[in-house]
């Protein structure tokens, strides 16, 4: 009698949740969200609120191109529910970690839907779908997606989205919350988008040229109208070697001929490579830029917002002059 009981709650409890997703581990009611990065963490804190419990893996500074987890990261990935992650590669590490923790976790990549850059061998970038249009010609380009979906405020709108359809897949009963937390947030966003504009318009198309410590800005690039005109790892990945002395030459000669008074640092990039080229093409090096991660609490990158108003203000403050 008993058991038949617990089988009728069971059956109730499934047509109750009708077809919507599987059951998603929680604990203590709360779902259990885990972020592979600082600024995708971020993004969901904001989507999510107070009604996640919510780890990031990367923290703020922290490298994901290059990063190991612990293993206390790897029961962090068994505990979670949801696993957001960026996706076009930018977690080479992930996919060993999730199997070898033997998580259920769903995982969903942000970056679904979001139309990928990619780069050719000189590293520039240009719509994935162009490279696929001319691969009869230019078959030596690599077709590599850029993951730094985030550097254009548009796609961080779109990988809002994603993530609020994740969150309410998962945990309907929240589902009113994450609507208005992604509305909320979204128009915060769509003013960041057009304050960035602003910013940028005021160059002329001759300033805006960007030389950074690796290929972080493509997407950046392609939005606000700058052009990537070279980098001192010249690759989509922070785990490229250092360039030999005859590709720094090179990239010594680009800037000189580009005219630009700076070039750019990163936050997740020891600033050594570029105060070096900086010296040697006679140019400023500008202060960091936050590409790959979240600056510390109480610094200019602390949150997604305060990081792309502060970029520009460093892009626009070097390249204006
Ligand atoms: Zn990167």
């Amino acid at each position: 009698m008993i058991r038949k009981l617990f089988a009728l709650i069971a059956t109730a409890g499934v047509l109750a949740a009708g077809c919507a997703a599987p059951a998603v581990p929680k604990a203590g009611g709360v779902l259990q969200v885990v972020a592979t990065h600082s600024i995708l963490g971020d993004l969901v804190k904001n989507v999510g609120g107070d009604k996640i419990a919510l780890l990031v893996l990367v923290g703020a500074g922290g490298d994901a191109h290059t990063f190991e987890p612990t293993p206390q990261d790897m029961e962090q990935i068994a505990k979670a529910g949801l696993l957001f992650e960026n996706g076009l590669e930018f977690e080479g590490w992930l996919d060993a970690a999730f199997t070898a923790s033997d998580s259920k976790a769903q995982r969903v990549a942000v970056s679904a839907g979001i139309e990928p850059l990619a780069a050719d061998e000189e590293g520039e970038a240009h719509a994935a779908d162009e490279a696929d249009d001319h691969s009869a010609e230019d078959e030596d380009h690599d077709g590599e997606a850029d993951p730094h979906i985030w550097q254009s405020v548009s796609n961080w709108i779109l990988a809002a989205k994603n993530v609020r359809d994740a969150l309410i897949k998962a945990d309907a009963a929240n589902a009113t919350t994450y609507e208005a937390n992604a509305a909320a947030y979204t128009a915060e966003l769509e003013k960041l988008d057009a304050d960035i504009f602003a910013q940028a318009n005021a160059l002329s198309a001759a300033q805006r040229i960007l030389f950074t410590s690796h290929d972080a800005l493509g997407y950046f690039a392609a939005r606000y109208g700058f052009e990537v005109a070279g980098s001192g790892l010249a690759s989509l990945s922070t785990e490229a070697a250092d360039p030999s002395a005859a590709e720094v030459a090179e990239l010594v000669q680009a800037i000189k001929a580009a005219g630009v008074p700076a070039v750019f640092t990163e936050n997740t990039h020891n600033s050594q490579l570029m105060d070096q080229i900086a010296l040697e093409a006679g140019v400023s090096l500008a202060p960091e830029l936050y590409t790959d991660a979240l600056g510390e609490p109480g610094s200019a990158g602390e949150t997604y917002l305060k990081m792309m108003r502060n970029n520009i203000s460093v892009i626009a403050g070097a390249l204006g002059k």
